[in-house]
This record gives structure tokens, sequence and C-alpha cells, in this order.
């Protein structure tokens, strides 16, 4: 995703917390960045490290049902629905996290989904 710098996703996951040690602080490993989209971040507590996802466009390609639960996703801050996808982080193997930004106020906050329903 061009534009998404690693600086902006290290500051938008102080907003989830580690699947083991409840830390709100990441890194993302600059050795990790993979050219289909695909970063690590690490605690910067426990080291637990986690894929971060940022290649949107061929998700919601390869997942055209995504597009449709994004229009059903209300802002958390004003009553508007319909959302933009960042990003996406799989937290553990239970807990997927969608970073998304509300097209009414432009607030950004993580929306949890559950991976079965992707799956
Ligand atoms: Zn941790
Ligand atoms: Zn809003």
């Amino acid at each position: 995703m061009p534009g998404l710098a690693p600086e902006e996703v290290e500051r938008r996951l102080t907003s989830v917390h580690c699947a083991i040690c409840k830390g709100d602080r990441f890194g993302i490993d600059r050795r990790f960045m993979q050219p289909d989209g695909e970063w690590r971040a690490v605690c910067m507590k426990c080291r637990y490290s986690f894929p971060v996802y940022t290649d949107m466009e061929f998700y919601q390609r390869t997942q055209p049902d995504i597009p449709y639960r994004l229009k059903e996703i209300s802002c958390t801050d004003c009553t508007h629905r319909g959302v933009k996808l960042d990003f996406r982080a799989t937290m553990s193997v239970r807990e997927s996290i969608y970073f998304v930004t509300c097209l009414g106020c432009k607030r950004q906050f993580p929306e949890r989904s559950s991976m079965e329903a992707f799956e």
C-alpha cells in the first residue's frame, strides 16, 4: 500500500494490546518488510511478534465480501457507518484486527474481527 509508513503503523498499533503481555508499544521489524506488503510487528516488552498486512487493495480484491463488511462498521466517535481499511494485523490465531479510518470524521480506530469469519 503506497504511502503507509512503518512509523504510521507503529503509531496506530498503540491502540491495541499485545496478545501475550498486554503491552501497547510495538516496533515494525524493518528487516522483514516483504514486497507483497507483509510486515512483522514486535512487542517492545516481551518480543512477541505477529504479522501485519499492508496491501489492502490486493486483500479486498481476493476477499470480495470485505468491502461490504467495511460499509457496516460504525465509527466509535460519530454515528457514521462505513470505513476505509488501512491495514490489518493478526495478533493471535484467534484475533485479527482491522485498522480503519472513518469516512465521516476521519477518526482512526481498530476493529476486531474473528478469524473464523474470514477463513
Ligand atoms: Zn508483549
Ligand atoms: Zn466518525
